[in-house]
């Protein structure tokens, strides 16, 4: 169940952290993987790591997104699975946050979501056949924090754009969806801080922050051709994190 032998997969920010998870169970799957991703030291290394390839890309760049598409289809002869992963979580205070840091967190994070799906989506909706899959958050469409006034905007807003494009192709044998992270050990949230990391982990009914490979086989599922009756939804993977009433429900 859940092979994606013969398939092309590209997971973007795959360099680390969630997108890495997902790419080795991928990868695991059966999957002719592509690491795409804007650091290329680290990107390089995760792919020989994998057996993987490594192809750069800056998601904010609709040439790039458009380039890199075009070089796997012309390599591979097809693209199967795009996973849209890259995302960046700086902290802002709503008083003190500049337009800078709001454009920059929807432009990695949205705008950088609606260019490699729509890049994407040409090779796909030609072949007839394909599985996106967005890494969204529990942040923004079901909970919040404070700090991350516009990541929580960027990540519903994910979820906004999904529902529209699933059903734009949903006769093409393309569905789209995302999965929910809840709190997940990446070197993105580990510079949150200790403080942070604890707290966090300590509000988690699970009692441990989820590991990028959780994340992975939620997104492995979404991808598969099993899924074919799957489009525009969520998945959440938070060790239950969002369903305490209170403090109480944990004690
Ligand atoms: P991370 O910072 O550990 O990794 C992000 C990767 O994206 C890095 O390899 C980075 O080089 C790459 N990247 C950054 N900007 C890019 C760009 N413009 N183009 C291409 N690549 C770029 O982050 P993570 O924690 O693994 O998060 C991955 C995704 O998961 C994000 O979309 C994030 O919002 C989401 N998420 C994470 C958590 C969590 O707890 N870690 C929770 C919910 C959602």
């Amino acid at each position: 169940m859940f092979s994606l032998k013969d398939q092309v997969a590209v997971v973007t920010g795959a360099a680390s952290g969630i997108g890495r998870g997902i790419a080795e169970v991928l990868h695991g799957a059966g999957a002719q993987v592509v690491i795409a991703d804007i650091d290329v030291e680290r990107g390089r290394a995760t792919a020989d790591e994998l057996g993987a390839v490594f192809s750069q890309v800056d998601v904010t760049s609709r040439n790039a997104c458009e380039e890199m598409v075009t070089g796997i289809v012309d390599r591979f002869g097809r693209l199967d699975v795009m996973c849209s992963n890259t995302g960046i979580f700086p902290q802002a205070a709503l008083d003190t946050m500049t337009d800078e840091q709001w454009d920059r967190t929807l432009e990695v994070n949205l705008k950088g979501t609606f260019l490699i799906v729509q890049a994407a989506l040409r090779p796909m909706r030609k072949q007839k056949y394909g599985r996106i899959v967005i890494t969204s958050s529990i942040t923004g469409s079901v909970t919040g924090f404070p700090g991350w006034s516009h990541y929580g905007a960027s990540k519903a807003g994910q979820q906004g754009f999904m529902r529209s494009a699933a059903l734009e192709c949903a006769r093409d044998g393309v569905t789209i969806n995302a999965v929910l992270p809840g709190n997940v050990l990446t070197d993105g949230l580990k510079a949150q801080g200790d403080t942070y990391l604890r707290n966090m982990a300590a509000g988690v009914p699970m009692n441990a922050l989820g590991q990028p490979r959780d994340i992975g086989h939620a997104a492995c599922f979404l991808a598969s051709p099993e899924a074919r009756y799957i489009t525009g939804q969520t998945l959440i993977v938070d060790g239950g994190q969002i369903l305490p009433e209170s403090v109480e429900a944990l004690a």
